[in-house]
């Protein structure tokens, strides 16, 4: 009996919260992955089958090419990529560290780009592939404190759908999943203390129970799970009780 092996599929920030649940369930599915983080130990950690895991800071663009060019050559073309890692760096605009909104620039969108860049001619050739870009609620609308955080993931969404037109043509899907709040390390990096204490008390209003990491890996599992002639072209999900 021949079995047929599952395409390849790329997770950027796999060694946390997000990416990480994505990386067990997509694994589950049979799947081989190239996981990609600055963190390797938490990767390894997952001890997946079929999977490379490689530190790769997604804002340099060689090594996250040569990651992906490192992984194909091994289990073959990349037939998904999840352009999740970020951070959220949230600040009072008129005092925050501009070094942060460099930060969030670099990573959220340039390095998204990056990601973009190792995939999409590709998939454009072989006429087939599926690109998710994890954006979030704040690529739609605004939120106190988070004008450049809200400024990267606007761009996010906004890229995501002009890349889905260019790409549609040609059979590849482009996805963008937009979630509220996730527990997971996001809020750990903020630097504002007052914020990061106002931010937990607006979990706290909504119940205290907003998405698990998993609750998204599904969303991103369902809309990747679907026939390729079928594009579900944006998911928003949040908590029920999150009212913003
Ligand atoms: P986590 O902080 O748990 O995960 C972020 C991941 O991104 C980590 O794996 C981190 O790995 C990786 N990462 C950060 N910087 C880089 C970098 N320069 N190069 C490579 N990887 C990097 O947060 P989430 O799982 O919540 O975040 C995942 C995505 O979901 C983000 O894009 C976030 O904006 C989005 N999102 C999250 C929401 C939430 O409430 N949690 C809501 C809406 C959207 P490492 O540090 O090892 O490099």
């Amino acid at each position: 009996m021949t079995t047929t092996r599952k395409p390849l599929i790329v997770i950027t920030g796999a060694s946390s919260g997000i990416g990480q649940a994505t990386a067990r369930l997509l694994s589950r599915r049979g799947h081989p992955l190239l996981l990609l983080a600055r963190r390797l130990e938490p990767m390894l950690a997952l001890n997946l089958p079929d999977t490379l895991a490689v530190s790769v800071d997604v804002t340099q663009r060689a090594a996250l090419l040569d990651a992906v060019a490192q992984a194909e050559q091994q289990f073959g073309p990349v037939d998904a990529i999840i352009n999740n890692a970020g951070v959220m760096l949230l600040g009072d605009i008129t005092r925050q560290d501009p070094s942060e909104w460099d930060q969030m620039l670099d990573i959220n969108v340039r390095g998204l780009l990056n990601g973009i860049l190792a995939v999409a001619r590709g998939m454009v050739e072989r006429k087939h592939g599926t690109i998710i870009n994890v954006s979030s609620v704040a690529g739609r609308k605004t939120f106190s404190n988070h004008v450049a955080y809200v400024g990267t993931k606007f761009a996010v969404t906004g890229l995501s759908e002009n890349l889905r037109e260019e790409l549609a043509p040609h059979n590849v899907r482009v996805i963008t999943i937009e979630p509220g709040a996730v527990e997971t390390e996001l809020l750990s990096h903020t630097t504002d203390e007052t914020i990061k204490t106002g931010y937990h008390a607006w979990k706290q209003d909504m119940g205290g129970v907003v998405l698990s990491a998993d609750d998204v890996a599904n969303a991103i599992d369902y809309a990747y799970g679907q026939p390729q002639g079928v594009c579900i072209r944006e998911i928003v999900l949040a908590a029920t009780r999150q009212q913003a």
